[in-house]
């Protein structure tokens, strides 16, 4: 995180964000929507604080909040949740993930994670001290027939598919989290539930914990289904899931997340979180607590977010890139290679200023060694983008005119 010149790393996403400030491009590097989430949601959180909830939250999150990500679970999923003991609200799903590493995992131990990796996946490791081990999501084509976990009576669906092969053989005596994303950013592919089983057998097989990020739940598109995985046969009992309302309400910035699980594990997380934050903006937490009792508005912005998709995924091929079409997320993967554009970080310097729009690299998600060499991962995506497609139609038009001018 410290460069070797002494200067701190900064997010792909921020140095997008100001590339296109600074060149008044379009954004569709950093993931968040150019609308608010629900009216009755904005008037709940400004209601509490009229009503006076502006002091500290009870540490582990107010119970209302508590009792509604409880029955969510058992309303969506039949998971059965304890809201006083297997509930912890937290400042967004980024400190979830973070206190739930630093928690569980520290040096010696092994931390798989798919690859590629939302970035604060490998920070969070990193800062554990613990090893970052990861299996490739590649392309279907790109994998090796035995590698994906088609069961012979379903054929796995296209588009981005874990690498089973790999998933058997590094995790191991060693590995302690094995840390899942579906649906998964960036790639968009929601994981199978067969591709789901062969994560949870490994993770038996070796006693290893699964901790799962969760936070496009709902934003899951044609017949998708979103699996979570603490539903599988015997894996509740080993599993922390992690979510947040930033995405399936559209406020990214409120930052209320959460995560849940077995009440032991749970307590652990809530130890580092003390003296992460403390505890998390109360007002927020009320709002939400009524926002979650409803999925009408989650089922509108998914409804309206497989049409943008489709807008920004027709463009992005009739502009000349290898588009691979997500089941979830907000966020669609392009190849420029077709395009004559070998590198796609090259490609995102100049996007600007060749199409005037921002994306993001997709080896920003993959690992690089520590003398700079991509991962293999890495060097197979390294032509792919990733666009967000949670804009206003307008916004995607414009954007599908300036891309068009590539090819
Ligand atoms: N995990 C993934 C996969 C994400 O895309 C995001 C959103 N950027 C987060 C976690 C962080 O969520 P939050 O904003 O709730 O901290
Ligand atoms: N999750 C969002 C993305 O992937 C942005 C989050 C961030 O900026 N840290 O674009």
């Amino acid at each position: 995180l410290l460069r070797p010149d002494g200067s701190v790393a900064q997010t792909v996403f921020a140095e997008m964000t100001q590339l296109a400030a600074r060149t008044g491009a379009i954004n569709l590097g950093q993931g968040f929507p150019d609308v608010g989430g629900p009216a009755s949601v904005r008037a709940a959180a400004v209601a509490a604080i009229e009503a006076g909830h502006n002091q500290y939250a009870p540490g582990p999150g107010i119970p209302e909040l508590r009792h509604t990500i409880a029955a969510h679970q058992h309303r969506h999923y039949g998971l059965d949740v304890d809201p006083d003991t297997e509930v912890l609200v937290t400042t967004g799903a980024t400190e979830a993930l973070a206190a739930t590493i630093l928690a569980l995992a520290g040096p010696g131990d092994e931390v798989v994670t798919l690859e590629p990796f939302y970035d604060a996946h490998a920070a969070c490791i990193a800062l554990a001290g613990a090893t970052h081990v990861r299996v490739p999501m590649l392309p279907a084509p790109a994998l090796p027939d035995h590698a994906t976990s088609g069961t012979g009576s379903a054929p796995a669906p296209g588009g981005f598919r874990l690498d089973v092969a790999t998933l058997r053989a590094v995790v191991g005596p060693r590995t302690r989290l094995i840390l899942v994303n579906t649906p998964h950013n960036p790639t968009g592919a929601v994981l199978t539930r067969a591709e789901l089983d062969a994560i949870a057998a490994v993770s038996r097989e070796h006693d290893a914990i699964v901790v799962t990020d969760e936070v496009y739940e709902h934003l899951v598109f044609d017949d998708a289904t979103h699996v979570p995985i603490a539903t599988l046969p015997g894996m509740a009992g080993r599993t922390l899931t992690i979510s947040s309302a930033g995405k399936t309400y559209s406020f990214t910035g409120w930052k209320v997340g959460w995560v849940h699980g077995p009440a032991e594990l749970v307590t652990a997380v809530r130890t580092v979180k003390q003296f992460l934050t403390y505890t998390s903006g109360t007002p927020f937490q009320h709002a939400v607590a009524q926002a979650l009792a409803d999925d009408d508005a989650p089922r509108a912005l998914a409804a309206s977010l497989a049409a943008r998709r489709d807008l920004l995924c027709e463009g992005l091929a009739d502009a000349g890139f290898g588009v691979s079409v997500p089941q979830g997320t907000y966020f669609v993967v392009a190849d420029a290679a077709p395009l004559g554009f070998p590198d796609g970080v090259e490609l995102c310097r100049r996007l600007p200023e060749l199409a005037g729009v921002v994306a993001v690299p997709v080896s920003a998600f993959c690992a690089t060694g520590d003398d700079g060499t991509p991962s293999a991962t890495a060097s197979a995506l390294a032509s792919s983008v990733r666009f967000t497609f949670v804009k206003r139609e307008g916004v995607l038009r414009d954007a599908v005119a300036g891309l068009r001018r590539l090819g």
